[in-house]
């Protein structure tokens, strides 16, 4: 039995076997092979398995994202068995007599300079298809069938995930998550939250080299510890806390239906966080008044192309009409720091959450921000929409998307297409500048959003994805609620509402704190709004 202690990304526990997801290298060593044969057989062997692997997420995406955004994985198999690019690494094995892994990489390199130095951009875009199916096939050759392939429900093991990687791991594979690096607020942490999955990250390098697939792993997101291979005693103490935690649970159910409000009456709204349509399903089930941030953004990663206008349609129409009329906050496009789509080609920064995102990209490149806003306004009239802009940090910004939204809003109408005349505008305060020029913000728009995470990393200096401020990064630093407090003072004199969608929002020691400075709504991954729930109906403001 061996003991790790990370942090808690998610408040559950979870006993499985573990599942090792290896990283892959880009750096491949070249070795000289003695039977050339025996390396073309385990090339074939390579690629029947991506093969397996590139149906198996094309049925899954198919069911999770739909058709279209599905169709890559499709490419990706054709593109398998493209004759020249099968070609260059057979030869390459057989002239030079080196292993497969080394003439895969010597493919993708001439195949993507290829494809990078054409002219029409949707033949630049396959370089990525290149890269994508390259990664697959040397992953097949090194791990072999326990490659990726995740047969039975397991506990994720990894380095670190990205979120594109998350979803496409989907949510019926996966019984806990357990990465080496990580820090709370990252988005892998968040998408665990809002999967309801438990997981524990930033458990350290050593992690990974103590497990091994098939281990018996107890994950305790609550106490952030990882056990591998516990003994009786240990395992059993675990399984008793589970399924009084699954107790605990079950009591909450009965908290369904009731008000979100506290003893003196004061009312809350209590909406969900959510990254897909799917989880705004799950939302509604779990008691959401609404959904106070739908992240957009996850619809344009894991894929190499932008989402088309219809294909935005459908998912933000399908959100809309899973919320049942209730109101339902989409956030346009943050994308950028670590929420990477490399299909866009945008330039390498030295500090991406510094860099061009969000807000910035969707002001540089307007075609991408009307494209997401049509579909948006097309979307409207099937339910009760809010949108908000993300990263905001001066006037001109808010006044310069306000411009491109009327100007959309109003080519839509010129051409027949129905709106609905009930949107409502807000904008994220995740910059401590937005907090500071709040005043003259507040009456361009009907809500804030505190994004807590942001403007934690923005306020304190420290970055999100870090896992080694600890001792610099105080959540609770009174920096953020004078910030919160401002913005509060600010949208109230001008009759609108403000929330909270960043993490903090869950942190229950922190409710009677939100609801004295006048905080209207709170939105949380929705396996947390039982719980929340019931914390806000046990405060009483009038003591
Ligand atoms: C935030 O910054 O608090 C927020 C809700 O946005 P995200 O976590 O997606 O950056
Ligand atoms: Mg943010």
């Amino acid at each position: 039995m061996i003991k790790f202690k990370g942090k808690g990304a998610y408040g559950a526990i979870a006993i499985g076997r573990a599942k090792i997801l290896k990283g892959y290298s880009t750096r491949v060593k070249r070795i000289k092979v003695a039977s050339v044969e025996g390396e073309l057989l385990r090339l074939n062997d390579a690629k029947a398995l991506a093969r397996e692997q590139l149906n198996e997420i094309y049925n899954r995406a198919r069911a999770e994202v739909g058709d279209e955004s599905a169709q890559i994985f499709q490419i990706h198999l054709m593109m398998l068995d493209d004759e020249d690019f099968c070609e260059l690494i057979a030869n390459t094995i057989c002239t030079e007599g080196v292993n497969a892994e080394w003439a895969v990489s010597v493919a993708r390199e001439r195949f993507s300079a290829l494809f990078s130095s054409m002219d029409d951009p949707y033949m630049r875009a396959r370089a990525s298809d290149i890269e994508d199916i390259s990664r697959r096939l040397i992953q097949c050759l090194e791990n072999g069938a326990s490659g990726e392939k995740i047969s039975e429900k397991s506990i994720i093991c990894a380095s670190d995930l990205s979120p594109s990687e998350t979803i496409l791991l989907g949510k019926d594979t996966i019984l806990g998550f357990a990465t080496a690096l990580g820090s709370e607020s990252s988005h892998t942490a968040i998408l665990a939250r809002n999967m309801a999955i438990p997981a524990v990250v930033s458990l350290g390098d050593r992690f990974l080299s103590c497990v091994s697939d098939g281990d018996l792993l107890c994950v305790d997101g609550y106490t952030g510890e990882v056990i591998i291979n516990p003994d009786p005693k240990t395992l059993e103490a675990l399984k008793v806390r589970q399924s009084e935690d699954m107790a605990v649970r079950a009591l909450l159910e009965e908290l369904r239906g009731l008000d979100s409000v506290s003893l003196d009456g004061t009312r809350v709204k209590l909406f969900a966080n959510v990254g897909s349509v799917r989880e705004v399903e799950e939302a509604i089930k779990n008691d959401a008044e609404g959904i106070g941030l739908f992240r957009s953004e996850f619809l344009y990663l894991g894929r190499d192309s932008l989402p088309s206008e219809d294909e935005q349609f459908e998912a933000y129409r399908g959100a809309l009409l899973a919320s049942n009329g209730r109101l339902t906050i989409i956030r346009t496009l943050d994308i950028g720091a670590d929420k990477r789509a490399p299909y866009l080609d945008l330039p390498k920064e030295e500090n991406p959450a510094l860099g061009l995102r969000a807000i910035r990209i969707c002001l540089r490149y307007p075609e991408i921000f009307r494209c997401q806003l049509r579909a948006l306004l097309r979307a409207s009239v099937h339910g009760r929409l809010g949108i908000m802009f993300p990263m905001i940090t001066s006037k001109d910004e808010l006044e310069m998307s306000l411009d491109i939204y009327n100007d959309v809003k109003r080519e839509l109408l010129e051409s027949g297409v129905s709106v609905s005349n009930n949107i409502e505008l807000g904008i994220m305060i995740e910059t401590p500048a937005s907090a500071l020029i709040s005043e003259e913000l507040a009456p361009l728009v009907d809500f804030f959003s505190v994004g807590t995470n942001d403007l934690t990393q923005y306020t304190l200096a420290c970055d999100r994805q870090s896992s080694s401020l600890d001792d610099f990064c105080d959540t609770h630093h009174e920096a953020i609620f004078k910030l919160i407090e401002m913005a509060t003072r600010s949208i109230h004199e001008n009759g609108g509402w403000i929330g909270i969608c960043g993490e903090l929002g869950g942190d229950l020691s922190l409710t009677e704190r939100f609801l004295r400075i006048g905080i209207d709504e709170l939105s949380v991954p929705s396996s947390y709004i039982l719980k929340l729930r019931d914390r806000i109906r046990k405060i009483d403001l009038s003591k």
